[in-house]
């Protein structure tokens, strides 16, 4: 018994890691996953089915009182649409509900049933709530795939906003943050190609796929020449004819899906081509690969023999002259593989913004509409070899650790000093020097990144030298003496090095003119289209083509800038062991994700801190609303009617600053339970 009365654990007596672990995992063995501490919640994954999310349960968290109903990530949901309502008198209108985790921790599942559970709260049942219901099935299926890690894992960062007017859901707008396009062409050990390839391969009816000129599955170098048995390949099966529903229920039309498949088609058939060098520097098509060669020119539309010329050789021009420049081996063969890599990112940023276009709100613009934000974004990751990609990563997750140190510990504490509230200060691990050693200007890593990429002939040994000059007296970064290019970040969830190699052409992410040109003439409509196409949301500044590195970084930071003006909420996701296996916890996996997660302190703040502040106009207004007082003259005489009520109430533990009110995170929910008594 002594266990349940911890599903908070800032209620915890003796708070240390040890202890935080022991509630944690005592509570998973009785399967019960979800805790909260404070206002956060931590979830461990189950690995298996546990009967959490049925229709009785979705209906009892409706406007349920936080204190009667275990943790659940449907009390997230519900606590951030009454939020968004104006119902509990939090902040701002706007909501950003953030997911963190590393892979597989649950992070996905989460987001899902949050999407499911706010649709429910609003009661839509309208075509737009099965809409927005079925954009997540169309996106898994272009960007997850099997990974060591989890089987179904994203590959892609992601934030989607829901967008209300008063109660009833308007729209819907995803945020994509780099895919793993080097997925397309390469997997590691135990890992596949993103999901929709095995799909189309398997559900695609035989006419289709003569159509699409597709072949045996075990043909495909990018596909490693595996496939599944025949359990999973059923299973992939019905996937196919979810992700056809689910775009033809979002409003994708039969051509622009037909163009869609056949592309993937052309990439498959594409990764086929080999080449062999020829007595003259020239090289060849092998003759095995002839039969691809003409098989991707006629699936992407274009010419076959400029296909191959796109692939053998670079056309430049220098001085007004024309200068044709031929590949070796290996040349060609990267030029391969950044097609097919070009053409499946640009297949699932169009998907994207096609979604955005479908599901963007129908309403006349003075309607101001309020929002819901959910972000699932990939965790801290540190493999052996970690690489751009990785860096990227982590730069993400710095800056969401700062987001919620700035949330949590900063602007508590500052007001608290402010408004002179006795306050016993926490230590905090304070990122800011991190993030300002990847984003200062002119001189941190991503403008020296950019630096080097504008020079034609810097290596990324250049690049690293560079860093190991500039850098090496900071205490976030470490030189590393050796002949790869490597170089070691000091993270605040621990030391990362990276792998410099390919950094500058990442960066650069530029398509030969001459393949841009190809593609714009391909009579396939879509693959034109998609080669036209600048990025037409405002992650892009459409006069010069950035860098990655400049993209993401300016994706971040209009992220930022919605998220610092909306009211977060968070959600731990806690991955319980390394061998996706049910009802193990495994405790030094568990507890490097809780040091990782900042919660033990979490836990404290929570307990002894004051998470609502409300001004004490605010606090007025909000009491209003009981019509107890007759003067309305001003607001400080509402204000002190207020005290006198919260002096005669079961209210306790509040303090008064000298401008605004400071209350526990569960006064919110006592103060509303007793404005309804009075008859609000
Ligand atoms: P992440 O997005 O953090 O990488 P996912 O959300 O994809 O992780 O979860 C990985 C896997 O764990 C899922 O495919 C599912 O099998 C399992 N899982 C996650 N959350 C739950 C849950 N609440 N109940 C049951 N299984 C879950
Ligand atoms: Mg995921």
């Amino acid at each position: 018994m002594e266990v349940l009365l911890h599903e908070d654990l800032a209620a915890l007596s003796d708070l240390d890691e040890q202890s935080l672990l022991e509630s944690l995992s005592q509570r998973f063995r009785q399967d019960r996953i979800y805790t909260y501490i404070g206002d956060i919640l931590v979830a461990i994954n189950p690995f298996k089915y546990l009967p959490l999310y049925e229709k009785e349960v979705s209906e009892s968290y409706k406007y349920h009182e936080k204190t009667k109903l275990p943790p659940h990530i449907f009390a997230v949901a519900d606590r951030a649409y009454q939020s968004m309502l104006g119902r509990l008198a939090t902040g701002p209108r706007n909501q950003c509900i953030v997911i963190s985790g590393e892979s597989g921790a649950g992070k996905t599942e989460s987001t899902k049933l949050l999407l499911r559970q706010i649709m429910e709260l609003c009661r839509a049942n309208s075509q737009l709530e099965q809409q927005i219901l079925q954009v997540n099935p169309l996106l898994e299926a272009f960007g997850n795939a099997q990974t060591v890690m989890n089987d179904n894992s994203s590959r892609f960062g992601k934030y989607i906003q829901l967008r209300f007017h008063n109660s009833s859901v308007k729209g819907a707008k995803i945020n994509e943050y780099l895919l793993e396009k080097s997925r397309v062409v390469h997997q590691d050990e135990g890992e596949r190609n993103f999901h929709i390839f095995y799909c189309m391969l398997a559900g695609i009816s035989p006419e289709d796929k003569d159509m699409y000129g597709l072949l045996n599955p075990t043909q495909y170098r990018y596909l490693n020449g595996r496939y599944g048995s025949e359990d999973i390949v059923r299973k992939w099966g019905e996937k196919y004819s979810e992700v056809c529903n689910a775009m033809d229920m979002v409003g994708f039309e039969e051509q622009e899906k037909v163009d869609m498949m056949t592309i993937l088609a052309g990439i498959l058939s594409l990764g086929n081509i080999m080449f062999e060098p020829t007595e003259t520097d020239a090289l060849r098509v092998t003759d095995k690969s002839m039969g691809w060669l003409k098989a991707t020119a006629g699936q992407f539309g274009v010419q076959e023999e400029e296909l191959l010329r796109s692939l053998t050789c670079t056309l430049s021009v220098m001085r007004g002259e024309a200068i044709r420049r031929l590949h070796n081996q290996q040349q060609a063969e990267d030029a391969r593989d950044s097609i097919a890599k070009v053409a499946y990112g640009r297949v699932f940023g169009w998907i994207v913004s096609k979604v955005n276009e479908l599901l963007a709100p129908n309403v006349d613009f003075d309607v101001e509409l309020s929002e819901i934000g959910i972000l699932d974004i990939f965790g801290f990751e540190n493999f052996a070899v970690n690489r751009f990609e990785q860096l990227c990563i982590n730069l993400a997750n710095e800056q969401l650790q700062y987001f919620f140190n700035h949330h949590i510990f900063l602007m508590e504490q500052n007001e608290y000093k402010e408004e002179g509230i006795e306050w016993e200060s926490i230590s905090f691990k304070d990122n800011k020097p991190i993030l300002d050693l990847f984003l200062t200007k002119p001189i941190g890593i991503l403008s020296l990144l950019d630096e080097q990429s504008a020079f034609p002939q810097a290596s990324d040994r250049d690049f690293v030298d560079k860093l190991n000059s500039k850098f090496k007296s900071s205490p976030h970064y470490e030189v590393v003496r050796s002949h790869s290019p490597l170089f070691t970040v000091v993270h605040y969830a621990g030391k990362v090095q990276y792998n410099g190699l390919g950094f500058l052409e990442k960066n650069r992410d530029t398509i030969p003119a001459s393949i841009r040109s190809l593609f714009i003439n391909s009579v396939t409509p879509l693959l034109s289209l998609l080669f036209l196409m600048q990025k037409a949301d405002d992650n892009f500044n459409s006069t010069r083509k950035q860098s990655v590195g400049a993209q993401f970084k300016h994706s971040l930071a209009v992220l930022m800038e919605k998220m610092f003006v909306a009211s977060p909420h968070f959600v731990r996701c806690i991955k319980p062991n390394g061998r996706k296996l049910p009802d193990q916890v495994d405790n030094k996996i568990v507890m490097d994700q809780l040091r990782y997660n900042g919660l033990l302190e979490t836990i404290r703040i929570r307990r002894d801190g004051f998470s609502w502040r409300p001004s004490f106009k605010e606090f007025a207004q909000r009491c209003t609303f009981v019509h107890l007082m007759k003067c309305t003259l001003c607001g400080w005489c509402l204000f002190f009617s207020c005290m006198s009520i919260l002096n005669t109430t079961e209210i306790h533990g509040w303090k008064c600053g000298s401008s605004r009110m400071f209350f526990k995170y569960w006064h919110q929910e006592e103060l509303a339970r007793l404005l309804e008594r009075l008859g609000k």
